[in-house]
């Protein structure tokens, strides 16, 4: 067949790990004590080659996909060791998901998706061209599709279960939510975060156009970043050569199968509400690749 066989990697059996939660891409499990109960203090967290595409996920994996974004993370997380503190507890994991695990600190999540902008597109773009604000933010006229923000804003969203949009949320419902000391701190620490990315991402060839962070709670309420960092999945990666304000950037990695699964090749309508087909070999390859070179440009480092 021209499409590639094969289904998303779902959770596999880990001896010495009970398996607790799949989201889209990650698969977390619990290590197990000494007396084979599940520890409530530490999780492995698993990323698959899983991807998704139109809000569906894909029946076609992404080889790779899962090292590149754990290695990728785990870069991230010591470039910004200095600004926040992150949820690694160790890369000593076992050898069937070698690469793409990580231990990490068991944290209470904060029920927030904490999203900045350093460029105006998406979400925000609809938002602007319809009342002139993003996340209610008032801003200058004039502002186009890609159009630099003197600062990132921070245009948190809440946390929509899987099949459903997330909407976007006033900061005010941060406060209310979090309480105002908490939701300043949240705002700050992404807001910096993608700042200092783009700092780092800038001068190896990426724009980072907007992300989402994912925070935690320690037992004694320290705020922790948890989940991914900076990714391809995470965030809007653009070719820092090809950006050009007033038109729509192509997305960096998921491109090739967007573009794919909406042309006649496909045989697929997106709102026949039919699950999309298998990903031809060409589009899963040139997918792979987009992934590896955003790992290679951003580290300096070579994929194996
Ligand atoms: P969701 O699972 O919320 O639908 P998703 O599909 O993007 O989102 P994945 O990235 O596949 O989720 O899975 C990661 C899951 O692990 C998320 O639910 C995330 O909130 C959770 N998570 C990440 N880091 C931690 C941590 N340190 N402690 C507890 N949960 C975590
Ligand atoms: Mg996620």
């Amino acid at each position: 067949s021209e499409h590639s066989a094969g289904t998303p990697t779902g959770p596999i059996e880990l001896p010495g790990y009970a398996h607790v939660y799949s989201g889209k891409v990650r698969d977390l499990y619990a290590p197990l004590d000494d007396s084979g109960a599940p520890r409530d203090d530490r999780v492995l967290l698993v990323a698959s080659d899983r991807i998704s595409a139109y809000d569906y996920i894909l029946s076609t994996p992404i080889p790779d996909k899962g090292k590149v974004l754990t290695q990728l993370s785990l870069w991230w997380f010591e470039q910004l060791e200095s600004l926040v503190l992150n949820h690694i507890v160790s890369t000593d994991v076992p050898d069937a998901v070698a690469g793409r695990a990580v231990l990490v600190e068991r944290l209470d999540m904060v029920p927030i998706e904490c999203v900045a902008r350093a460029y105006l597109t998406g979400g925000g773009l609809a938002e602007y061209e319809a009342s002139g604000t993003v996340s209610g933010l008032e801003l200058p006229p004039g502002l186009v599709d890609a159009s630099k923000f003197d600062q990132p804003l921070f245009t948190p969203s809440t946390k929509a279960p899987f099949g459903e949009h997330d909407q976007p949320m006033p900061y005010a419902d941060v406060v209310t939510e979090v309480g105002a000391d908490r939701a300043a701190q949240l705002r700050d620490l992404t807001v910096r975060i993608l700042a200092r990315g783009n700092e780092i991402a800038a001068p190896r060839g990426i724009l980072i156009a907007d992300t989402k962070v994912e925070f935690g709670y320690r037992a004694d309420g320290t705020v922790v970043l948890a989940d991914e960092v900076l990714t391809p999945d995470s965030s809007r990666f653009w070719p820092a050569a090809d950006w050009e304000p007033g038109r729509r950037q192509a997305s960096y990695d998921k491109q090739f199968v967007r573009d794919w699964l909406t042309s006649p090749a496909s045989g697929w309508d997106r709102n026949s509400g039919a699950e999309p087909p298998a990903l031809p070999d060409d589009v899963v390859e040139q997918t792979r690749a987009k992934y590896v070179e955003a790992y290679e440009a951003l580290t300096g480092r070579t994929f194996s």
